[in-house]
This record gives C-alpha cells, structure tokens and sequence, in this order.
C-alpha cells in the first residue's frame, strides 16, 4: 500500500511516498518556485544520486504531474505504474473548529477549507491548490486532511479564548487555533511509549521548536494551552517572527515609523525573531557558532529565544499543577544542545536535572536527556509529521471497508 503525502505552499509543493507496509519513504522531493518559467524539481530515493529537474511549471496541477511522471519515471521512478499510488494525504495548515480530526476528503470538506481561507490566507488557498491539483491527475485515488490545528482543538475556553469582546469570537471565530498540532500529538505519543507509562498519567510540555516553534501544554495525551494564537505569530521567539508583544507597539510604530498595516504585519513575521536580533541570521546554527565567537548581538539572540522557552515552560508547569516530562523536538529542538541546556539550566526549581553527557549525544532516535533520579525526565523526540499524515491517510482509507 502506497500514500503520497502533499506538503502544497503557494509556489512550492513538497512530497513524500510512503510504502505503509513497513513505513519506509520510497521516494520524496519537493518543486519550487512553481509559477515561474525555472521551476525546480527535486526528486531523493535513498542510495541513488539526487535528481534535478528544472522546467516550466505555471500551477500546481503540473507540478502534480511532473512528480507523478518522476515518480515512474523509467529511470529515477520508484512505481511501475501510477495505479500504484493508492491514496493522498495532505498537511492542512487551518481547520478552524470545524475539524477534530483528520477526515477524508469530499465535497463538504473542501468547502469547508474554503470557508477557512480567511483565517489562514497564505497557507489554506495553496493547500486547495494541492488538492485540486491532485484531483485532477489522480481523479479516482482517495485523498485525505490532516490539519495542524486538530490536535488543539481540545483546548478549554480558558486557554483559547482572548479577552476581547465576545462578539468577535461569536462573529469572526478570534481564537486561539494552536499549530504543529501533528508533532505535538506525535512526540507525546512517543514519549509515552519511550517512559513505558500511560499517556493519560502525564504531564507533558511539548518544545517544537524549529523555523516555527511552539510549546504545548499536554495533559493525559490531550492540548490543554499552547504557545501560537489564532495565526502562527503568537508566542515563542522564532527565527524571523516576534512572538508574544503588546499588540499597542502595532498602531504605535504605523504612526512613528509612517509604516502601513501591511508592512508591519511583515515585519512581525518576517523580520523579527532571531533574524532581528542578532542582525545575522534565523538559523540556530549561525547564531550558536557567532555567539561562540563573541559576537553580543548572538548572544543577546540566543538569550532571549531560550528566555521565552523557559517561561513557558514554566507557565505551562502552573497550568497544569506540575510537569512530568519535557519534550524537545524539530530542526532546533533535536538538534541544539546548547539550546537545550540553556532551557533546561533554569529549571532545576522543578526538579530538572540536565545530564550533559546525554545532552550532547546526537541521534535520530528518542532519547533521555536528563539524569536518572531526575523529577522531571526531559526527552528528545524527532517528529516525524510527514509519516503521522501517511499513518491518518491509511487508517481512514481502511475505515469504510470496515
Ligand atoms: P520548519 O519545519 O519549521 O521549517 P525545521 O523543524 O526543519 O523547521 O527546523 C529548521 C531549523 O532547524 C533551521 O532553521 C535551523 O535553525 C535549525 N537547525 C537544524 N540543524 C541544527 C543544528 N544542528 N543546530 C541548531 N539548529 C539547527
């Protein structure tokens, strides 16, 4: 049994097959710059040389197509045919409150993505594009959703709601959403299973923390709060977006600086974080190693990001009257040390006690962090959403046969 899993952006298009009989990636790539005359298609099977193709691509439907056609392609494919492709699933940044879960995908779902575009006007449009796009060549496969906000959706009012008039919660749905709901709810998963204790037992505080990053307060394997807001923006420091401000210094710096609505709104997005402070980079890497030597505004950077990680962290422990396990996870989360140890260095009030040694191990697979006797066990995780994506898809396309 083979899934495509679709990652659809608005000028890119990522993907992945999955062989679900023992969950191994066939084949995965990604096209950019789709929409341009010099569109970019990048095709890995493991143990063969990476593959590169650039074309026209215009929109996405033959974007589809020219992995379709990659994908059995004579020499680089993988399938024999395209009938070996037995259903789709995609990544859905938003699903509102109208979806729990992941669902396959009909007619009422995709108007009720549409219905969504508002709230997340560069993602949902481009993932529709994804699955039109699919539609189109594959019109007979299956496909299904799997959104970034379901695993949220379990939050109480008291987390999602903001303090505004509730006629624009009524009216508008101005909430809190929560993102990278699929490697929240994955990691604890595996945590569970990597502590040999009942999910439903735990306390947990997710760390995602990458490009985007978010901490999740996770209580008996169900979202009680988490760090982003009705958009991504909300929360944790991150490599180009402020996080958590007074949402005053808005109308303030459109009047000091002459800015538009627009341009501060990018700005807050795109360049802030990371990016802002250090003045050299969003990337971790870049910012560990300047820091290294000597550089202050890096250091001031690296202050501030883990700063914020650890108030939440330790908002997150109030919430929810304690804390039994930290996770740590995604490209920085799995990856820096340092970042880890600076986290976890103010922590020790709740019983946090870092082992440097296993801190500094690097591995693909969950690991403890913390040392043995230590109150609160802190893992490493890798996520893993792609495959959590393929997972949903295989499990709905069996339901119906049920
Ligand atoms: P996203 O999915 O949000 O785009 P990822 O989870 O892939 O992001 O994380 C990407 C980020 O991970 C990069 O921007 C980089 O800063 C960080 N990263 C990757 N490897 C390392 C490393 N060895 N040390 C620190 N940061 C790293």
């Amino acid at each position: 049994m083979n899934i495509l899993v679709i990652n659809a952006g608005s000028s890119s298009l990522k993907y992945q097959l999955y062989d679900m009989d023992d969950e191994s990636v066939l084949a995965s790539g990604r096209v950019e710059r789709i929409g341009m005359d010099s569109s970019i298609l990048t095709h890995e099977v493991e143990g063969r040389p990476e593959v590169r193709e650039v074309s026209e691509i215009l929109e996405h439907t033959t974007a589809v197509r020219k992995v379709l056609d990659m994908l059995t392609h004579r020499k680089f494919g993988v399938l024999k045919a395209i009938d070996e492709i037995q259903a789709v699933g995609h990544r859905i940044v938003h699903g509102g409150e109208s979806f729990h879960e992941s669902v396959l995908i009909d007619e009422n779902v995709k108007l009720e993505i549409k219905r969504l575009f508002d709230l997340a006007p560069l993602h949902n449009p481009a993932h529709m594009m994804g699955i039109l796009a699919v539609e189109a060549n594959l019109p007979d496969v299956p496909q299904a959703v799997v959104f970034d906000t379901a695993f949220h959706q379990t939050m109480p009012k008291s987390s999602y709601l903001y303090a505004i008039p509730m006629v624009l919660y009524k009216k508008h749905k101005i909430r809190r959403y929560g993102f990278h709901g699929t490697s929240h709810d994955y990691v604890s998963k595996k945590a569970a299973q990597f502590l040999n204790k009942p999910l439903s037992e735990l306390k947990i505080v997710s760390c995602h923390i990458g490009n985007g990053a978010s901490c999740t307060a996770i209580l008996g394997g169900k979202s009680f709060d988490t760090s982003m807001g009705m958009t991504p923006l909300e929360g944790l420091m991150m490599g180009t977006r402020s996080g958590d401000l007074d949402p005053a210094i808005v109308p303030y710096t459109i009047n000091k600086e002459d800015l538009t609505l627009n341009e501060v709104n990018s700005m807050l997005n795109k360049h802030s974080g990371l990016m802002a402070i250090s003045g050299i980079s969003s990337d971790m890497r870049e910012i560990v190693q300047a820091m290294e030597e000597g550089n202050e505004s890096a250091a001031l950077a690296f202050d501030m990001y883990t700063y914020r990680i650890r108030k939440y962290i330790g908002a997150y422990a109030a919430a929810m009257n304690g804390i039994d396990a930290i996770l740590f996870t995604a490209g920085v989360g799995e990856n820096s040390a340092p970042l880890r140890k600076r986290v976890c260095e103010g922590l020790t009030f709740l019983g946090v006690e870092l082992d440097d040694e296993r801190n500094a191990v690097r591995s693909g697979e969950t690991r403890l962090i913390t040392k043995d006797g230590s109150m609160v066990d802190v893992l490493v995780v890798p996520t893993n959403e792609e495959l959590l994506i393929a997972r949903d898809t295989f499990r709905l396309i069996q339901e119906p046969a049920q």
